[in-house]
């Protein structure tokens, strides 16, 4: 299994609740370990009302919210106490979400097709932003979402990743839960896209931060009954989805990004 307890590590996560869906135990582990863990949260600015399109409505009745400021506090509260919970900082950068830049997104067949030059000049531009932050560190491990599912926030981390690789930086990519749990031949099909960009994937292994994972979960009180719609139990989803990965003792996998 792969040791990343020995540098600091920076999850680069689109939106609130990525990084502890699909490697909080990994999160936990290197907090654990007494190195320094940052959580960012890309897509987390202030919604601009005149740009809350009708498909954005639509979400917010989804996670039974109305009122747009609200919904950026209480996913800030959420982020700030899952942080806690996994024992790392989170920092919100000032960009919204895709489904609050206009009408850049109308619908989820858009919202989950391929990239476009906007997003891959917003990637290099993330890639500039990132590294002035005050808590980067050249030497740390970054964490960017394989994207499986094809959420286009998602691949545009993904390839602010590929660009701090291409800077010499040790990234590694996260299998994107829920969504690989519901949905588990999303990853080769995410793998035909991006294989060339990718070495063999490597295993961490978190059965002891297993429960402070899922505690950290349970935090995104909006989100949790949106995205586990497939079932009743997301301890018991996501403790099997982990003890599968690992082959019997829970693991979370991570592709190194070339
Ligand atoms: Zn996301």
């Amino acid at each position: 299994m792969l040791d990343l307890t020995s540098a600091p590590a920076i999850f680069l996560q689109p939106h609130a609740d990525d990084a502890a869906l699909s490697c909080g135990g990994t999160v936990a582990a290197i907090a654990a370990a007494g190195r320094s863990s940052h959580i960012i949260t890309l897509f987390a600015g202030e919604i601009v009302p005149q740009l809350v399109s009708s498909f954005a409505e639509w979400k917010h009745s989804r996670w039974n919210l109305t009122d747009p400021e609200e919904v950026i506090d209480i996913r800030r509260s959420e982020d700030a106490e899952a942080a806690r919970t996994l024992g790392c900082s989170v920092r919100w950068l000032g960009l919204p979400d895709v489904i609050y830049r206009g009408d850049t997104v109308t619908s989820d067949d858009e919202l989950f097709g391929p990239i476009d030059a906007n997003g891959l000049a917003l990637a290099d531009h993330l890639v500039d932003e990132l590294t002035s932050l005050p808590e980067w560190q050249p030497s740390a491990t970054v964490f960017v979402p394989l994207a499986i599912g094809s959420h286009i926030d998602h691949q545009i981390v993904f390839e602010t990743g590929v660009g701090l690789a291409r800077r010499g930086h040790r990234v590694f990519a996260w299998e994107d839960a829920p969504y690989v749990i519901h949905t588990p031949e999303g990853l080769g099909q995410r793998l035909e896209q991006v294989r060339a960009r990718l070495g063999p994937p490597e295993l961490v292994g978190i059965e002891e931060q297993l429960e402070r994972k899922l505690d950290a979960i349970r935090a995104y009180r909006t989100q949790v009954p949106v995205i586990f719609r497939f079932t009743d139990d997301f301890r018991a989803a996501t403790r099997e989805f982990a003890r599968q990965t690992g082959g019997g003792v829970a693991a979370e996998r991570f592709w190194p990004v070339l």
